[in-house]
């Protein structure tokens, strides 16, 4: 059986070992210790605030959502 494309780009949570700024808000602030989500995407690493982990993660579900009714949809 072939290997199955992972379609989410890698992702994670991390604690932050120093400070760090949300990369979606630079007024995020994510203090060391904090924990927050890393995705490396190409050659990018980005990190994330909760808020801001949680509002990505929803819209990914969402986006996901679609795609899977489209999925069973042609299957009927
Ligand atoms: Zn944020």
């Amino acid at each position: 059986m072939p290997k199955l494309k992972r379609l989410l780009v890698s992702a994670c949570f991390e604690t932050a070992q120093r400070r760090r700024k949300c990369s979606r808000n630079k007024e995020h602030e994510i203090s060391k210790g904090d924990k927050c989500l890393v995705i490396k995407e190409n050659m990018e690493k980005n990190n994330y605030c909760m808020e801001c982990a949680s509002l990505i993660l929803e819209k990914a579900r969402e986006d996901l959502d679609g795609l899977i009714r489209e999925v069973s949809k042609s299957e009927n």
